[in-house]
């Protein structure tokens, strides 16, 4: 059986054993810790070394400025588009009408950094901590940075160094297949637990908001980013989707775009046919700053807030929440929970409360799965139009995945 197939019957398996078995899940739990803790592992030196192999197997600076410059334009264009639909769906849907604010709801206790200072702190002071403690962007940039430096030297002292990060990424690739092996029954036991822990009394009063945000999610998903594989790349969008559903898949179930980088960094080569430089430079930055679906959601949640208090937005706020909201799902890590505290800067922007999003925080797991899996559909498709754009996508893999 295929390793996606069994991902997916993972995932259906565990919700329908979440909501049967209820707290008996509590048992399984650490089978999804373990898988967590599994791909976490592989995050730092995974995307260290295969950013650097991917910057230095560009040489040429010409060539690295161009994709950059067509990585960030297409991650910026389809993340304003984005926001363009929660906001319309937030509008016609009205999740917010008729909510009730005298019910308990919770403490949103994290607080956002302001977009300013996530941009200042993206040169790290010491790499080594960055490193420890997981902060992917300065990581990043530290990557960057270094691989330009190496294409500067000398081939002679370069090419030592370049031979071991590529090994370094090539282990790292065996090590992402052998934890993808535990994947089926790491989706399945974190997908028990959600399942249990979120009953229909919690989901049936913010059914509406749950509903815009998996229309926006399906919306986004299929027609802008689906229909993008198709139009603009001419590509069977089709075999797009079943390439990356393993990285999907493990998306909703952990709820974490960088968690899931190594599984979508693997379908994006192995099952796509974008080859490694491509795939190795757009994929962690979009893991990164690229989030279509966290935007997606500031801005159904927003008018979710001013519409529980009655408040009229005015155009000038929807234009402040399509521009915060940009910023906000760049400044947002790629980790559960990060695009509910960023919502704090996108209601701050135009002045609604943010006490108010304690009610979001109930549901906003639910809500995060869907927008991660958005996230990472969104990183792919940017890979597949550029990878495609520079003749670096090997087609006859691409179309062989309808068949496996
Ligand atoms: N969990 C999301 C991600 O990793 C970020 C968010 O909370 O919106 O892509």
């Amino acid at each position: 059986m295929k390793l996606w197939v069994k991902i997916v019957i993972g995932l259906i398996l565990g919700i329908a054993v979440g909501l049967l078995f209820k707290e008996q899940t509590k048992y399984i739990k650490p089978l999804g810790d373990l898988f967590i803790n599994a791909i976490k592992m592989l995050i730092v030196p995974l995307i260290f070394s295969s950013l650097f192999v991917g910057v230095t197997g560009m040489n040429d600076p010409k060539k690295m400025g161009r994709i950059g410059i067509k990585t960030f334009s297409l991650y910026l264009l389809t993340t304003a588009i984005a926001i363009t639909i929660g906001l319309t769906l937030g509008t016609v849907l009205e999740p917010g009408a008729g909510i009730s604010l005298d019910q308990n709801f919770e403490q949103v206790t994290g607080k956002a950094q302001p977009v300013s200072d996530t941009l200042i702190n993206i040169i790290p002071k010491n790499p080594i901590k960055a490193a420890t403690d997981g902060n992917v962007l300065q990581l990043i940039v530290f990557a960057l940075l270094l691989g330009v430096a190496t294409n500067m030297c000398s081939k002679e002292k370069a090419k030592p160094l370049i031979n071991f990060m590529d090994s370094v990424a090539e282990a790292m690739y065996k090590l992402t297949a052998i934890v993808m092996e535990m994947a089926p029954y790491g989706v399945f036991a974190l997908m028990a637990g959600v399942a249990s822990q979120y009953g229909l009394d919690i989901l049936i009063p913010l059914l509406k908001i749950l509903i815009g945000v998996y229309l926006g999610c399906i919306i986004h998903a299929l027609l802008t980013l689906g229909g993008a594989v198709a139009f603009i790349a001419k590509l069977n969008p089709i075999n797009f989707f079943k390439g990356i559903l393993s990285a999907l898949a493990v998306a909703y179930s952990t709820a974490s775009s960088s968690g899931t980088l190594p599984i979508t960094i693997r379908c994006a080569q192995r099952n796509l046919g974008a080859s490694h430089s491509i795939s190795n430079f757009v994929l962690p930055l979009g893991a990164t700053i690229n989030m279509d679906g966290t935007a997606m959601y500031q801005g159904v949640a927003a008018l979710f807030v001013a519409q529980a208090i009655g408040h009229d937005l005015t155009l000038a706020n929807y234009v402040t929440i399509i521009l915060t909201s940009t910023l906000a799902s760049i400044g947002s890590a790629g980790v559960p929970g990060a695009g509910l505290i960023m919502l704090t800067l996108v209601l701050k922007s135009v002045g609604l409360p943010i006490e108010y999003i304690g009610i979001i925080a109930g549901i906003d797991r639910i809500l995060d799965m869907a927008r991660t899996t958005v996230n990472v559909v969104g990183d792919c498709m940017v890979t597949i139009l550029v990878a495609k754009s520079e003749n670096e996508l090997d087609e006859t893999i691409f179309n062989k995945v309808a068949t496996v």
